[in-house]
């Protein structure tokens, strides 16, 4: 969607899902586009304008669908007419405008999540020898706190791989709880989460100044970073690596045990607490997570 005021695009997001309809939508469009009539192609074309929309930005643009009607005729008039595909559109003409509509659309529904590869885009090029590592982690150790790190003074830790890619980790902090996060990016990216760590989110343990303790983890593993491209939601991911799960998962724990002896100097340094306490404290952290995590 391109703001007329400003020309620019809107940035919100789309659920992964509805990015996959989109896409199966318009390969329908595609196949059966010669053998439309125009009033079937048009609410075709309206169904996949609508469902490329954010939440904000709901308005059918008649205007788009009416350019995206005489783009598509403009290729089509030249075409021979196709032969009817088979199934149960192969006489499309025979079905009401009504019937199509609900055809076309439920048909291209994706059923489940996505289980497409994440395509690796990049590949880290930092040196992987222990003298390396050493050095990058004792460096960011040292650091004194930034203050977007500052900022975000509780939250947890978490690891999760996705269907088809196990051979990936993602490593994220939030300051929210883990289980909202994972459904987050369920969404988002319309891949099923396996959980890494903590197993169960009701296990995620608390950790102080989480965006420091992710800068550790990271560090530590920067010679593993991989971005990758995620189909259903178009972006590309920057904090995932190419790690077994299980050394993510040591590597997370070792740096929680290390945060949890306040080396950054809490004002409020009551990490020896009991579960219960912190139980009891988890529902009431809000905020801090940017959604980028
Ligand atoms: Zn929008
Ligand atoms: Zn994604």
């Amino acid at each position: 969607m391109i703001a007329k005021s400003t020309g620019e695009r809107c940035q919100k997001s789309i659920a992964g899902r509805n990015m996959r309809h989109c896409d199966k939508l318009a390969d329908e469009i595609a196949r059966l586009a010669v053998n439309l009539d125009d009033a079937k192609l048009k609410v075709s074309l309206e169904k996949l304008d609508l469902l490329g929309r954010c939440p904000a930005h709901t308005k059918l643009d008649a205007a788009r669908v009416a350019k995206w009607l005489s783009q598509i005729r403009g290729i089509t008039r030249s075409l021979p007419r196709a032969v009817a595909p088979a199934g149960p559109l192969s006489m499309p003409t025979l079905q009401s405008v009504k019937e199509f509509e609900q055809d076309i659309y439920s048909r291209s529904t994706p059923s489940g999540y996505d289980e497409s590869p994440l395509r690796i885009v990049h590949r880290s090029d930092e040196p992987s020898d222990d003298a390396s590592i050493h050095q990058r982690v004792t460096s960011k150790w040292r650091e004194p706190l930034t203050k977007e790190e500052q900022e975000v003074e509780r939250g947890f830790l978490y690891a999760y791989t996705v269907k088809e890619n196990p051979e990936y980790v993602k490593i994220g902090y939030t300051s929210r709880e883990v289980a909202i996060r994972h459904i987050e990016w369920q969404t988002a990216c319309d891949r099923q989460v396996a959980a890494a760590y903590p197993l169960d989110p009701k296990d995620a343990v608390l950790v102080s100044y989480p965006r420091r303790a992710e800068a550790l983890c990271h560090a530590e593993l920067e010679h593993c970073r991989v971005r990758v491209a995620c189909g259903p939601c178009r972006a590309q991911h920057e904090e995932w690596f190419e790690v077994s799960w299980e050394v993510a998962v040591h590597v997370i724990q070792e740096w929680t045990k290390r945060i949890a002896k306040n080396p950054y100097g809490m004002s409020t340094p009551n990490f020896g607490e009991g579960p219960q306490e912190m139980n009891r404290r988890r529902p009431v952290i809000e905020g801090g997570d940017d959604g980028q995590n």
